[in-house]
C-alpha cells in the first residue's frame, strides 16, 4: 500500500468491507461480466440496471454468445434502458474482440482504451477490477467525494478539470488494493457522499472534509451550465387498415434511436396540431384521423424536450412494411415509443 495516501485509502476501504451492497459484477473477475454492468450501469441506477445485467449474462454467458447475437435481439433486451447507443457499441465491441483479440479482453488499460466503445472510464474499470491494475476509475461519484473533501472547485465537465481529478484519483489509490479502492469511492459516493443530502455527521472524512469545514457542500462538484435544451414537435401516425394492420418502420443507423421501430411521424416547426390535409397529403391518401389525446404528450431526453401529438389514422391501403398492431411488441423500439403504446395501443 502507497504509505503517503493511507491517510484517504485505508478508512475508505474499511468502510467499503463493512458497509458495501452485495451486488452481482461484484463477485467476478470476468472482464466480460464487469465490462456488460459497467455499460448497463452507465446514466442508469443500480436497482433500474440489476435485471437487465441478469438479462444479458442469462441471454449471452460469454463474449462470443454477444458478438454473434441477432441486433435486433439486443436491442430488444435493452429495451427501457435509454442511450441505446450503449447496446450498439457493446455488440460492435464484443464483435472487435471476438475478431481481432481471439475472444480474450486486452489486459492494461492503455489496450483497452484502444477498443472503440470503451472510454477511460470503462477501461480504467475492467483494468483493475479483473485485473488489479493500478489505475483510478473517474466517475460522478468519484468527482463529489473529490471535490468535496479535498475543497476543488474545477469544473468536472471541463478538459482541465477532468485531467486534475484523474490525477489525484491516481495519486491516492491504493497499490495493493486498486481493486477494492475504486469499488469502495464510487460506493462511497453513491451511498454516502451523496447529491442532495450527503451523510455527514457519519461520515470517515468529516474531520478534514473542506466543504462540510466551508459550507460549501452544496456548490461543489462544479459544473459548466449544461447545453440548451432543445425542443422539438413530433407527429406518430398510428396507421390502421381493415385487418388491424399498421406501419412500424425501422429507423436509419444513425442517430440515438436508430435501428429501432417507430410509427411513421411528421414533425413541425412549432406546437401544432396538423391538420387532416397535411396526414392525407404525406401518406397520399384519404383517411379518417382522430386525435387520440388534446394534450400533447412531453418525453425529456438529456438535451431534448419532446412534445408528442398522436393520431389514429385509418386508411384503405397500407404500404410495405406492413406488421400486424397485435405483433408490434416483438420490435424493438425506444422508450418513448413503449410509453406511447402504453397509452394508447389500438
Ligand atoms: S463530510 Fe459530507 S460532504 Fe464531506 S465527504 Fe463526508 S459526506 Fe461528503
Amino acid at each position: 500500500m502507497g504509505e503517503d495516501n493511507r491517510y484517504f485509502s485505508a478508512p475508505l476501504i474499511e468502510w467499503y468491507l463493512i458497509s458495501k451492497r452485495s451486488l452481482p459484477w461484484r463477485d467476478t473477475r470476468d472482464p466480460y461480466l464487469i465490462w456488460l454492468s459497467e455499460v448497463i450501469l452507465q446514466q442508469t441506477r443500480v436497482a433500474q440496471g440489476l435485471p437487465y445485467y441478469e438479462k444479458f449474462r442469462t441471454a449471452y454467458p460469454s463474449i462470443k454468445d454477444l458478438a454473434v447475437a441477432d441486433e435486433e435481439e439486443v436491442l430488444k433486451l435493452w429495451q427501457g434502458l435509454g442511450y441505446y447507443s450503449r447496446a450498439r457499441n457493446l455488440k460492435k465491441t464484443a464483435e472487435i474482440i471476438c475478431k481481432d483479440y481471439g475472444g480474450r479482453f486486452p489486459e492494461t488499460y492503455k489496450e483497452l482504451l484502444k477498443l472503440k466503445g470503451i472510454g477511460p472510464y470503462t477501461a480504467a474499470a475492467i483494468a483493475s477490477f479483473a485485473f488489479k491494475e493500478k489505475k483510478a476509475v473517474v466517475d460522478g461519484n468519484v468527482y463529489r467525494v473529490l471535490s468535496r473533501v479535498f475543497g476543488i472547485d474545477e469544473p468536472i465537465n471541463k478538459s482541465s478539470g477532468q485531467k486534475l481529478f484523474q490525477e489525484l484519483a491516481d495519486s491516492l489509490i491504493d497499490s495493493e488494493n486498486p481493486d477494492l479502492f475504486n469499488q469502495a469511492i464510487m460506493e462511497f459516493g453513491a451511498t454516502e457522499c451523496t447529491p442532495k443530502k450527503p451523510n455527514c455527521s457519519g461520515c470517515i472524512f468529516n474531520d478534514r472534509c473542506v466543504a462540510l469545514a466551508t459550507s460549501k457542500i452544496g456548490d461543489l462538484p462544479v459544473k459548466l451550465s449544461k447545453i440548451k435544451v432543445r425542443k422539438r414537435y413530433l407527429h406518430y401516425l398510428m396507421l390502421l387498415d381493415q385487418h388491424r394492420n399498421t406501419r412500424f418502420v425501422k429507423r436509419p443507423n444513425d442517430g440515438i434511436w436508430a435501428g429501432l421501430y417507430e410509427f411513421p411521424m411528421i414533425e413541425t416547426s412549432s406546437s401544432r396540431e396538423l391538420t387532416v390535409n397535411e396526414i392525407e397529403y404525406f401518406l397520399g391518401q384519404s383517411a379518417s384521423v382522430t386525435l387520440l389525446s388534446a394534450d400533447p404528450m412531453v418525453h425529456k431526453l438529456s438535451h431534448r424536450y419532446l412534445e408528442v401529438r398522436v393520431y389514429r389514422v385509418e386508411v384503405e391501403d397500407l404500404f410495405e412494411p406492413v406488421v400486424s398492431m397485435d405483433e408490434i411488441d416483438q420490435y424493438p423500439t425506444s422508450t418513448l415509443m413503449e410509453r406511447l403504446l402504453q397509452q394508447f395501443k389500438i
